[in-house]
């Protein structure tokens, strides 16, 4: 079975104009593979299902809990609304519920630790099913809570779910085109690095990718392809060499 790990940014996938890149690229890898779709929540704040709109709907009385679950909302709206647009485009796809992806964390309901990962869910899943959407972010904890892996974590989850199937290999769409020397929203001249090593990734401190999910890639030796969305260019290749 071959198998592609897709993630989507939140700016990818805000509106259906723009999900339908998304989809379509799903779509495509599907004819050959299955797919995993990992997903963030739609859009930015004000958008009414982005992290920070849903963090904002909080106070300070709410526990970190209460919190997690709140924030998680995103990602679990995201992820159900791409499988029913999957499965109108004809494809056999199934979003999966943070207790059956399979990664186990500690009691940090913000920025959990990894603990565990258990691909028996996942594998059962992929035989069933072409595509499966997962909800990038969203965890869980022994007492089958729902903990997050911390802001931007959604990359993360696509390179623990990659490290659970042994895939080498995880694409991160978003909606720049892979990473640049300068900003290339300000800077012209910027110039896209075709290649990076994680320590470079690292070094930039450049916030494109989670910075977590750039460690656990390099221990793990999962090659990252960061690329856009809405653009046909190859993007970033982060990896060992
Ligand atoms: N939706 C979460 C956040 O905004 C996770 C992610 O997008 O990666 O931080
Ligand atoms: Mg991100």
């Amino acid at each position: 079975m071959k198998l592609k790990i897709c993630k989507f940014g939140g700016t990818s996938i805000s509106n259906d104009e723009k999900s339908q890149f998304a989809l379509d690229i799903v779509k495509e890898k599907a004819l050959e593979n299955k797919v995993i779709l990992v997903i963030s929540a739609m859009g930015r704040y004000p958008d009414a299902y982005a992290t920070d709109t849903l963090a904002s709907l909080g106070n300070e009385y709410l526990s970190e809990q209460e919190m997690a679950r709140l924030l998680s909302m995103g990602e679990l709206v995201s992820s159900i609304r791409m499988c029913g647009k999957l499965r109108e485009l004809g494809l056999n796809a199934y979003a999966l519920s943070f207790r059956e992806n399979g990664i186990l964390t500690d009691d940090n309901y913000a920025n959990a630790s990894v603990l565990h990962l258990d691909n028996t869910e996942l594998l059962k899943l992929l035989e069933a099913y072409d595509v499966l959407v997962v909800c990038g972010f969203v965890a869980m904890n022994a007492m089958g809570e729902i903990t997050t892996l911390g802001r931007g974590g959604s990359d993360f989850t696509a390179v623990l779910i990659a490290h659970m199937l042994n895939c080498g290999e995880v694409e991160i769409y978003t909606d720049v085109d892979g990473i640049y020397d300068l900003d290339p929203k300000i800077n012209q001249h910027a110039k896209r690095y075709k290649e990076l090593t994680y320590h470079q990734m690292l070094a930039l401190h450049c916030r494109v990718l989670h910075e977590r999910c750039v460690e656990y890639a390099a221990k793990n030796k999962i090659r990252i392809l960061l690329k856009g969305t809405f653009s046909k260019e190859n993007g970033t290749i982060v990896s060992e060499d």
